[in-house]
């Protein structure tokens, strides 16, 4: 073992030495002592044109609703990317949904009659049940045990076809939902010595409101693949493996994250076949949820708008729930990636919140340690009317600047470089 070991670092010296040669400059003055920092290497390798690309990829399926022709052909598009990014062991996750009795509006999906996405996240949990423009005494109750400060817009999911004026987009998002089969995608990098745990890395692919599902959830969703991209580079290696996996039916109740925790929690950490080296599912170490990353454009006037400009204070909103079982560890793993945020995102810096609420980490978060991250906080901000655009027909591709599209890209190396990090990243 110790033979391994010196060799090891004898590679990893003489790595350090072509670096040093590599660098001295012509005049022959001496170098400062230079290491290359391949989390640095791999967060360069993030690109806002490619992030943007994969997000107008994505907003050519419309509104991408659960249960509909556009959806699944989504899914199908997702998985072609995943491929040729050369992500390992792509597989899916089938489920039924059935949307609970009475919820519905007539179109067949409870989500519609609900006031925003991811119902069951905050239910059992004591959370207040209405965000949004409620008043009077609870006015400023939020959801996942927020609250909402000062000047409030409405909130809604917009359900009618005609407030879309895009009449090839309304024709495009025509197709209702109708319960039934349902699928959901995921890859993963394999870790080189510890293939047996995981992170896993998560956005929805799903959307609603007769849009394009641009930022909700279209940037969360390329966030992920992006990052599926770089790390299944053939020079990238990481010890731990890292699931990327795109949820559907968030919007109805985070009903594709709660099949793959219902289907594949039993299995963590089993070798199978016995010997082979191979874990299906390797042990659970974090979940990484990413909804909604990219617009920041600050609380609403008293006129009840919202700037048409990215806030120069703009942030990225990591949370944790601290109702959670696991909170003590989420809370660890939210400052572990605000800390990656100030020394590697090159724009916008992160703050960290103990809300989380209405999104996938939540099936997670009392089995492992669950954070989200968000253009905003869920509960006060979201809430709180922040994003004019979400669930409306204004969430298509040509709202959003790029300063908006460089938030969702200063998430996404957050995330990069913390996962980087807690999976010993390399590059060769
Ligand atoms: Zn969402």
């Amino acid at each position: 073992m110790r033979s391994k070991g010196f060799l090891v670092l004898t590679c990893i010296l003489a790595g350090g030495m072509t670096v040093l040669l590599a660098q001295q400059p012509p005049g022959g003055a001496a170098p400062a002592a230079a290491t290359v920092d391949p989390v640095k290497v791999l967060v360069d390798r993030l690109d806002l044109e490619k992030y943007k690309a994969t997000i107008k990829g994505l907003t050519q399926f419309g509104d991408r609703r659960q249960g509909t022709d556009r959806n699944r052909a989504a899914v199908d598009w997702i998985e072609a990317q995943l491929k040729s990014y050369g992500c390992a062991n792509i597989e899916r996750i089938k489920y039924e949904y059935v949307p609970a009795a009475g919820r519905g509006t007539g179109t067949g999906d409870a989500a519609a009659a609900g006031r925003g996405e991811g119902r069951g996240a905050g239910e059992g949990r004591g959370a207040a049940a209405a965000g949004g423009q409620r008043g009077g005494q609870r006015g400023r109750t939020g959801q996942g045990g927020s609250t909402i400060f000062g000047t409030r817009a409405p909130t809604s999911v917009n359900n009618d076809p005609n407030a879309q004026k895009d009449e090839k987009l309304r024709a495009l998002n025509s197709q209702p939902t109708t319960p039934g089969p349902r699928e959901e995608v995921y890859c993963t990098k394999v870790g080189s010595t510890r293939p047996d745990e995981m992170y896993i890395v998560g956005g929805h692919m799903d959307g609603h409101g007769w849009g394009e599902a641009a930022n909700d959830d279209g940037s969360g969703t390329a966030l992920v693949m992006e990052l599926a991209r770089i790390f299944s580079m053939p020079d990238v290696k990481t010890e731990r493996s890292i699931r990327f996996a795109l949820w559907n039916n968030e919007e109805t109740g985070l009903n594709g994250a709660r099949a793959y925790v219902d289907q594949r929690e039993a299995l963590q950490g089993k070798e199978t076949p016995p010997g082979s080296g191979k874990y299906p599912e390797p042990k659970w170490l974090g979940m990484i949820q990413h909804d909604m990353m990219m617009f920041d454009h600050g609380m609403p006037g008293p006129d009840g708008k919202v700037s048409p400009e990215q806030r120069r204070e703009a942030d990225v909103n990591i949370e944790f729930q601290s109702t959670a079982k696991m909170a003590e560890g989420a809370q660890k793993l939210a400052w572990f990636f605000k800390a990656a945020n100030e020394k590697y995102a090159t724009d916008y810096p992160a703050a960290v919140g103990p809300h989380m609420t209405n999104t996938d980490s939540g099936p997670f978060m009392d089995i492992i340690p669950a954070i989200s991250l968000r253009e905003n906080e869920r509960g006060s901000q979201i809430g709180g009317g922040w994003d004019p655009h979400w669930h409306q027909v204004t969430d298509v591709f040509s709202t959003f600047s790029d300063a908006d599209f460089r938030l969702g890209l200063n998430a996404a190396q957050t995330t990069l470089s913390a996962i980087a990090q807690l999976t010993n990243a390399t590059v060769k």
